[in-house]
């Protein structure tokens, strides 16, 4: 049974978006970004909303198309098609945009991206072995503070940051709780309301509420375990789904493999589990502290990106998985690429199940889709009965 709350956590985008219109309407400041390099605390300092900015849906992917490469990660296209489109109100109310150097073509639409309104770039350090890399992105996380107290008139004082690491902190805290009770078998909460729980914090313009409202969750959930009451039974295949992010519009993977019986019990990628892992230190100087915590973010655009693979074990140890989903975007180069060390790490360290796919955000390939996961969860089945 899904718990009740799961209802209010969904009507969030909209109530949040009535909430950011009224803010902003009442001069509060709005800092827009996309990714989980993003300090997001930096914004808070400031005295600002931060939001996730729209990028998980397929429909204004065809005008993106006018301006961009049709081969290119449906995210970049879905992100920037809103922003031209202007048919999202987080883009709308927001006064700056904060992007940063991930991926090229991330990174080359933010050029875009940058005349439709005031954007600061932060330039991620990709060598995440390099002696320099934390100096300079220490640099980065300064220079963003800066272009902040430029904008909006004001001081970002150490007192201000360490509060915003604070908040964040618990927010962190109390999203990884959520996720870890998907460790329990079987699993008491579907993975696709895992994914819209852990996806909509993204968009809380109200930050302590939106604690609140996950704690209460949290204690539903715990409510139910305690009546037995779980989202999938003890057969269920349980699955880590790793890769690009998702949210509400690119959950297609998540869904089919659900639908066809799979308990996605860890949502190991940036819209899940990766941002919680780890905290900021609240006992250190805070802009180092931040540089520190955010350059360690296992994505793929890092080189290396070793931390993945560790994450990977740890969760598949931990939720007791039984196989793993890695989910990549069409031309999505680092994941893509990635995936090949990903597939010898699961298969050959882990001995577990893997399959890699790659798809884009429209409904063309779901059929076949379908097939090859139906498929791929058999292949589980078969081997957890042989195994008894
Ligand atoms: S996958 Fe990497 S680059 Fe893309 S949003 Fe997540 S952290 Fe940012
Ligand atoms: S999914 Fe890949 S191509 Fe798309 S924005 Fe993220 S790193 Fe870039």
């Amino acid at each position: 049974m899904r718990p009740s709350l799961m209802e209010k956590i969904e009507g969030l985008r909209g109530v949040n978006s009535v909430k950011i219109k009224e803010a902003s309407e009442a001069g509060k400041k709005v800092v827009g970004m996309y990714c989980v390099f993003s300090p997001q605390e930096i914004a808070l300092a400031a005295d600002a909303i931060s939001v996730t900015l729209c990028g998980t849906k397929q429909e204004p992917i065809a005008e993106a198309e006018k301006h961009l490469p049709r081969n290119l990660c449906p995210l970049i296209k879905s992100s920037y098609g809103f922003a031209i489109t202007d048919t999202c109100p987080y883009f709308y109310f927001s006064d700056v945009l904060l992007a940063e150097t991930t991926c090229d073509g991330k990174k080359k639409m933010y050029e875009l991206m940058g005349k439709i309104k005031p954007m600061h770039v932060m330039n991620l350090p990709q060598t995440a072995n390099d002696p320099d890399a934390l100096e300079n992105w220490k640099k980065e996380m300064v220079k963003f503070k800066s272009f902040l107290e430029e904008k909006f008139n004001l001081e970002i004082t150490d007192e201000k940051l360490r509060n915003a690491i604070k908040l964040v902190n618990r927010e962190r805290s109390a999203l990884k709780r959520l996720h870890k009770l998907n460790a329990h078998k079987p699993a008491p909460l579907s993975g696709m309301d895992m994914m819209l729980a852990q996806w909509l914090k993204g968009f809380n313009v109200d930050k302590e509420a939106g604690i609140d409202l996950i704690e209460e969750l949290i204690k539903e959930t715990e409510d139910q375990m305690a009546r037995g009451i779980y989202a999938y039974g003890e057969e269920a295949p349980r699955i880590l789904l790793t890769g690009v992010p998702i949210g509400a519009g690119s959950e297609k993977v998540l869904k089919i493999i659900e639908e066809a019986g799979g308990s996605v019990v860890a949502l190991e990628n940036c819209t899940g589990y990766k941002g919680l892992d780890s905290f900021v230190d609240e006992t250190k100087d805070p802009i180092e502290a931040l540089a520190e915590k955010y350059l360690s973010t296992p994505c793929s655009c890092m080189s290396n990106n070793n931390g993945r693979l560790d994450l990977i074990k740890r969760l598949a140890e931990e939720y007791q998985v039984d196989g793993v989903v890695d989910l990549t975007w069409q031309a999505c180069h680092t994941y893509n690429i990635e995936s090949f060390t990903v597939r010898n790490f699961v298969k050959d360290e882990l001995g577990l199940p893997f399959i890699q796919i790659e798809t884009d955000y429209s409904d063309s390939d779901t059929g076949q889709l379908k097939v090859r996961i139906e498929a791929f969860l058999e292949t589980i089945e078969t081997a957890v009965e042989g195994a008894v």
